[in-house]
């Protein structure tokens, strides 16, 4: 990692702080740096990502997106072995093709990425909101998530992002004061000091101090929220508590009309609410909602721009589930993931997070930009040296090397 207060990408004229990551570099280290060159790295929310690779090809959303933007909105720079054996500088200078497609068009697809460069902010103070509540059951939770989906278009627009799951809520914010940030939490904090819960709104130092605080030492007691534990599928175990489980999930863009209108706050509220039987919903309000974007510059699908959530449902696969209790799961989850696709009619799916079942996956994860990746991924990788499940110009779900993968 290096820090340069004026980068300048090859072959272009401006400059920006930025920091140079290698491959393999990992979240908790990245933000360590950057905190100690008083600096803030947008970033995701596990101390194990890999920044340049997996992560910031596909998106990279973090709970600091909604006013930062996506980690495909700030990098600068991408150095790429391609599978014709070059190594390249990639940016918006210099085989601007390539910067685009590795902007969102997913790992795996258009090379070996050995290093990048990202813009970073200040290191700035942060509000966060952390709310946590015993949810007295189903219809309680349903409340819970009701509210949360009837304050979120203002949080938004407020600054806020973080993530709701089960009957808790962490959120940052870096444009509100603390007595701001208290106000406008008051809703929610309220409807938890009802339940007994617990509720903090603090002012942090920095993004290192939050993500110490409350990342790393939460993914020390991780557990599944309570919904999950009312699934008819799953099997009793206590290993299903902890790291490390396995887990079908699935995403969806949630479009800003269904928390700006009265219709599609209870449409969306309803939907959530039939759902937490089955699965557990995790909310990531970590969309680019506030970050003025460089149009036609990031390769993701476009409705990333006009989504509040990242929604997605999880249900636990049990390590012992035979193959046929697999496939249920996963047909089960089908069902309830579609249905939050045909409340969103012409939204997406986030790659990195998606279902691993995702139909007509090329519309969701990229829209309207899939064609021009398709002939991109043509050029620098004619004869399909890199392949991988639903990526950009994959051999498909026949091809050998997917045998293993369960046919619904
Ligand atoms: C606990 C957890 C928390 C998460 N939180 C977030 C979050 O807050 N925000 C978010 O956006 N996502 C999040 N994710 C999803 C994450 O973005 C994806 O899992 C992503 O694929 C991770 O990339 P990786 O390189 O670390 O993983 P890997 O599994 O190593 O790689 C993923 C894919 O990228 C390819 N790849 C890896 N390195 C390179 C490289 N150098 N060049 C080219 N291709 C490469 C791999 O071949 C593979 O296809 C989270 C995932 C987990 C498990």
């Amino acid at each position: 990692m290096f820090h340069d207060t004026r980068f300048r990408p090859e072959g272009c004229s401006e400059t920006y702080d930025a920091i140079t990551v290698g491959a393999g570099v990992l979240t908790q280290d990245l933000y360590k740096f950057a905190d100690e060159v008083n600096r803030t790295v947008v970033g995701g929310y596990h101390q194990t990502i890999g920044f340049a690779g997996g992560f910031v090809l596909g998106g990279g959303h973090s709970i600091l997106s909604p006013v930062f933007g996506l980690a495909v909105d700030r990098i600068l720079q991408v150095k790429v072995v391609t599978p014709d054996g070059v190594y390249r500088t990639v940016n918006a200078c210099q085989n601007p093709d390539l910067f685009f497609a590795l902007r969102g068009g997913g790992g795996s697809a258009f090379g070996v990425v050995m290093e990048s460069s990202h813009r970073t902010e200040p290191r700035m103070a942060i509000q966060a909101a952390a709310l946590s509540f015993t949810s007295a059951g189903i219809d309680d939770l349903a409340d819970w998530y009701a509210l949360t989906v009837n304050q979120s278009y203002r949080w938004a627009n407020e600054g806020w992002g973080g993530h709701i799951s089960g009957a808790s809520l962490i959120h940052v914010n870096p444009l509100l004061s603390n007595a701001e940030a208290e106000r406008s939490m008051t809703p929610a904090a309220d409807f938890v000091r009802a339940r007994g819960g617990s509720v903090v709104v603090e002012e942090l130092p920095s993004w290192w101090a939050f993500f110490d605080k409350y990342v790393l030492s939460a993914e020390a007691v991780r557990v599944f929220p309570a919904g999950v534990r009312a699934l008819h599928l799953m099997i009793a175990d206590p290993t299903m508590q902890g790291v490390g489980n396995e887990v079908a999930t699935g995403s969806r863009l949630i479009p800003s009309e269904l928390f700006s209108t009265e219709s599609g706050r209870a449409q969306l509220s309803s939907l959530i609410s039939e759902t937490l039987p089955f699965a557990s919903p995790y909310v990531r309000a970590a969309t680019p909602w506030l970050f003025n974007d460089e149009p036609g510059a990031t390769s993701i699908t476009p409705a990333w721009r006009d989504a509040i959530w990242h929604f997605g449902l999880s249900v636990p696969i049990p390590y012992n589930a035979t193959r046929m209790q697999r496939e249920e799961i996963y047909r089960a989850m089908e069902e309830h993931n579609q249905r939050f696709r045909d409340l969103t009619p012409g939204s997406g799916a986030y790659f990195n997070e998606g279902d691993v079942y995702e139909p007509d996956h090329e519309q969701s994860f990229w829209g309207d930009n899939y064609p021009t990746l398709l002939e991109i991924k043509r050029k620098y990788d004619p004869d399909g040296l890199l392949d991988c499940w639903q990526c950009v110009g994959w051999k498909g779900p026949e091809d050998p090397l997917y045998q293993c993968y369960i046919k619904l």
